[in-house]
């Protein structure tokens, strides 16, 4: 399952952080709260740039 966790740069706040890509729920910036990833029944939408594949 190599590629489930990406590091995400926030789009408002260039904070970055690891996140599940196949979310159930919203993820979110944990400093603005901006949302960073999107569920979508697969491989969530990602708000931000993919700034590494973490595992
Ligand atoms: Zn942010």
């Amino acid at each position: 399952m190599a590629g489930d966790f990406v590091k995400i740069k926030c789009p408002d706040c260039s904070s970055e952080q690891i996140a599940f890509r196949k979310a159930a729920s919203v993820v979110t910036c944990h400093v603005c709260g901006t949302t960073l990833v999107t569920p979508r029944g697969g491989v969530g939408l990602i708000n931000g740039e993919v700034v590494e594949v973490v595992g």
